[in-house]
């Protein structure tokens, strides 16, 4: 009888593998100033990147240099303190690479 391997999967090793294309000029993505920290906090939960973060001192910071495009993080808190989500300029954001 043959066993099957159990496939593991490395995500951040497969999100290092994207490449990405920062516009310096523009943000895809803006919050609102001083957003609101229960807000902030499912930003930190669900965004696939880890992009939100909130440091020991309690300050919280974004930086959407590494944004998959998942939208997810417009889903949440879009209305509250997510005030600006669109798509990057063509040939800027994620280049997604498989393999
Ligand atoms: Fe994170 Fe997705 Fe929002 Fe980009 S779009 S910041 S990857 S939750």
């Amino acid at each position: 009888m043959s066993r099957i391997d159990p496939i593991t999967v490395n995500v951040d090793e497969l999100i290092a593998v994207n490449k990405y294309e920062v516009d310096e000029e523009n943000a895809h993505i803006e919050l609102t100033d001083e957003p609101d920290m229960e807000e902030f906090k499912k930003l930190v939960r669900v965004c696939p990147a880890a992009l939100y973060k909130i440091a020991d001192d309690g300050t919280t910071s974004f930086d959407y240099a590494g944004c998959l495009e998942c939208g997810t993080c417009r889903i949440a808190c879009e209305g509250t303190i997510v005030r600006k989500w669109e798509m990057p300029s063509p040939t800027m954001g994620v280049e997604y690479r498989f393999g």
